[in-house]
């Protein structure tokens, strides 16, 4: 099979661009990509915590970030629901972050942990490029799915490029057994409502199902109070 030799690139390309292609081979293609996912109180950030600790403990230069959106806990801590707490960068976006961090300071990074991964519109972009360019080994934790069970932010976007991935279960809140989605206990509608075991609870597919029909009947109840109360308003107000 015939292999493009430097030398021809030079001459195609020019020596400014194929300087540039040959002085990161040694980091191009070394890094990975591994993805936790799973409902909500499923352990992901504990996962995650876990993960980045045995990193450090094997000697390697460790940063770790998560979305400024989630402010459940500290600003610039990754914080599991169990309370334990990790410095991280608390970031709008993901591909800022080499600047912000310092391009030197992040080119000597081993490892990058993201938490809350599905807040990051630009998380397929960014582990291409941390992975692919740069070397680095990324840890992605998120939810697969949202309330509705429908894919959440990028997350499942990345599992082409990953080298693993892991699905955590929760325990159901009502029997106790596997939960594999999060229930919205309350009829708030959007997509991203950042909340704990007040807003959202882990369920099996059995209690996902009831529960979320119970949900929609009592939105549709409450939205037909509401517009006859509205309706009625309107009534008083031109008699
Ligand atoms: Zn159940």
């Amino acid at each position: 099979m015939a292999t493009l030799k430097s030398s021809t690139l030079l001459k195609t390309f020019g020596s400014d661009i194929v300087g540039d292609v040959f002085s990161d081979q040694g980091r191009r293609g070394s890094g990975s990509v591994h993805v936790i996912m799973g409902p909500m109180f499923s352990g992901k950030s504990t996962s995650l915590l876990r993960r980045i600790k045995s990193e450090i403990s094997d000697g390697r230069s460790v940063a770790m970030l998560k979305s400024s959106k989630d402010t459940r806990y500290a600003k610039d801590s990754v914080v599991t629901h169990d309370g334990i707490g990790f410095p991280c960068w608390a970031l709008p976006d993901l591909m800022s972050f080499p600047d912000k961090f310092g391009l030197d300071a992040y080119n000597k990074l081993d490892v990058i942990g993201i938490d809350e991964a599905q807040f990051f519109g630009d998380l397929y972009e960014f582990c291409c490029k941390a992975a692919d360019d740069d070397g680095k080994t990324v840890i992605v934790a998120g939810l697969d799915g949202d309330y509705l069970r429908r894919s959440f932010g990028a997350v499942l976007d990345v599992i082409p490029i990953a080298d693993s991935m892991t699905k955590l279960t929760a325990r159901c809140e009502v029997c106790g057994q596997k939960a594999f989605f999060t229930l919205r206990k309350t009829c708030d509608t959007r997509t991203e409502l950042i909340g704990g075991a007040d807003v959202y609870m882990p369920v099996c597919r059995k209690h996902y199902i009831t529960n979320h029909i119970v949900m929609k009947t009592s939105k549709k109840v409450l939205d037909h109070a509401d517009k006859a109360r509205a309706e009625s308003c309107v009534a008083a107000a031109i008699i």
